[in-house]
């Protein structure tokens, strides 16, 4: 286990700031998540800590010693892309054990490493088979076998799980947790995906244009992000936000409900006019806009199944969102201000 920490760590390709001054630290054993849309400099930051990109500026600490410099072999750390590299020609032993036979251990001791990592990962059955005979998931279950098999302190992993079907992401990414929780290794993992994010991460650090914007726990950064960028990047539908005076009032879809349901503590009444109704079976979202409040802005509402109130479009209704529901930005900075007088 290593505590991996950068400080004010850039990379600059040009005239693009890839990274602009990252510090970021982990715990031990922590399942750190890199959030952020493409080409915010995700996958630059984790090559940058991997060693296989050099910084422009600052440092990377890994167990509490610079490494810039060091060679990525000499980090102790294991990487997993999103394409898996695994070599097709080669037996899924024979992958497995490639790092342990690049370092020039002896046979005997590759084998009983390979049998270890395979047992870890429930590969056993297949270590005969070539890549192009598994499905996505077990070749994914290959790479982390490959990736762990020398015993890394740090686990980086680029968008490990984007190739796998929707069901069995949810399955790998569980999978990964455990195996990862399990081994206690320090995790830092890059997605675009805030639903993988929300769910993986101990911690996310949510990424914008090369700058770490927020970084926190997961319940954290979704209730109280730190910019409008945070509040309407994590969220699906994302936060609504409505110009108010000299500010912007944000709230999430599931906070804006009908009257009626319960709800506590000190509430704001709006006139919602609902255009169109989504009933997703789950979930109702309802489509439409605050009358008197910010009629040329869309707003959405999500409502769980347990609300089974009629809501019929092309109708207005009144609905309430919850006083501490409410998040005030600033509307030239984005920034999350304090509560304001609605
Ligand atoms: P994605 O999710 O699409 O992989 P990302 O967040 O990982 O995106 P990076 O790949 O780190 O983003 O790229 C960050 C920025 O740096 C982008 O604007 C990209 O075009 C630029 N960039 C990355 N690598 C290079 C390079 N070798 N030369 C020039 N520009 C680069």
């Amino acid at each position: 286990m290593a505590v991996v920490e950068t400080r004010e760590l850039s990379k600059h390709f040009g005239d693009v700031k890839a990274v602009d001054g990252v510090d970021l630290r982990t715990e031990e054993g922590e399942f750190l998540v890199l959030l952020g849309p493409s080409g915010c400099g995700k996958t630059t930051l984790l090559r940058m800590i991997a060693g296989l990109e050099e910084p422009t500026e600052g440092e990377v600490l890994i167990g509490g010693e610079v490494v810039n410099g060091l060679p990525p072999r000499a980090r102790r750390i294991a990487m997993v892309f999103q394409s898996y590299a695994l070599y097709p020609h080669m037996t899924v032993f024979r992958n497995i054990a490639f790092p342990l036979k690049a370092q020039g251990m002896d046979p005997a001791a590759r084998e009983e490493k390979v049998e270890w990592a395979a047992k870890l990962l429930d590969l056993e059955s297949l270590l005969q088979r070539r890549p192009r005979n598994l499905s996505g998931g077990e070749r994914q279950r290959v790479a982390l076998a490959r990736a762990i098999v020398r015993e890394p302190t740090v686990f980086l992993l680029d968008e490990p799980l984007s190739n796998l079907d929707a069901k069995l992401r949810a399955a790998a990414r569980d999978d990964l947790l455990s195996f990862q929780r399990g081994l206690g290794i320090t995790a830092l993992y890059v997605t675009h995906d805030q639903v993988e994010a929300m769910g993986m991460g101990d911690r996310i650090a949510v990424m914008n244009k090369g700058k770490v914007r927020q970084f926190g726990k997961p319940e954290d950064v979704y209730h109280n992000p730190a910019d409008t960028f945070v509040a309407t990047f994590l969220g699906s539908p994302p936060m609504n936000l409505l110009e108010y005076q000299d500010f912007l009032i944000g709230f999430r879809p599931e906070h804006l409900l009908p009257v009626g349901v319960e709800q506590d503590g000190e509430r704001t009444p709006f006139t919602f006019h609902v255009n169109r109704v989504e009933n997703l079976g789950s979930e109702r979202f309802l489509y439409g806009h605050l009358e008197d409040f910010a009629p040329d802005k869309r707003v959405i509402a999500m409502l769980p199944s347990t609300v089974t109130m009629p809501i019929p479009p092309d109708q207005s209704h009144s609905f309430v969102v919850a006083l501490n529901r409410i998040r005030f930005f600033d509307k030239e900075t984005g920034l999350r201000i304090e509560a304001q007088k609605l």
